[in-house]
């Protein structure tokens, strides 16, 4: 069905400060369910491919740098609606913009290092989902 995958991941410093856990209770509370989900580490490599989008920004290097920099929890996540509804549920990019109780609100530190991403659209979720998981890996 469409529209109802989206994906996300954790980002290096939520991961090291020990916020996985209650990011990951706010996902299953709000009613996603996680379909996939592993701990890696992106290599820079890795990191240039996923926000290729973003080659042209000024944050780009230090975005790359930042996302290699340590551990990820990534993960695919179920829901009607779910692109929409995820990106309610994590608030703004900047934490200072964000609504209270959204996951960047409570965990983010900076705008760079906000705690969490979350897919723009169904294609992107559908295409971030295969960059990380094959068919066997989703349950
Ligand atoms: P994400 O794609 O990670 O879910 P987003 O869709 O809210 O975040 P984008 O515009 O796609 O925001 O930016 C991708 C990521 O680049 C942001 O999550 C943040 O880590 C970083 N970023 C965005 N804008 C800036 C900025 N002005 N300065 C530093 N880093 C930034
Ligand atoms: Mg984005």
């Amino acid at each position: 069905m469409k529209g109802n995958i989206t994906f996300t991941m954790i980002k290096p410093t939520a991961v090291s400060k020990g916020y996985s856990a209650p990011i990951l209770n706010m996902i299953h509370e709000n009613g996603f369910r996680i379909s996939a989900m592993k701990m890696l580490q992106l290599t820079e490599n890795d990191a240039k491919e996923f926000y290729a989008v973003h080659k042209e920004r000024p944050f780009y290097s230090d975005l790359v740098g930042f996302m290699s920099s340590g551990p990820i929890i990534a993960a695919i996540l179920e829901k009607d609606n779910a692109v929409e509804d995820y990106r309610k549920l994590i608030g703004a990019t900047d934490p200072a913009k964000a609504e209270e109780g959204t996951i960047r609100k409570l965990y983010a530190a900076t705008v760079q290092e906000n705690a969490v991403h979350g897919s723009d659209s169904d294609e992107n979720a559908e295409a971030e989902g295969i960059f990380f998981f094959s068919m066997k890996d989703r349950f």
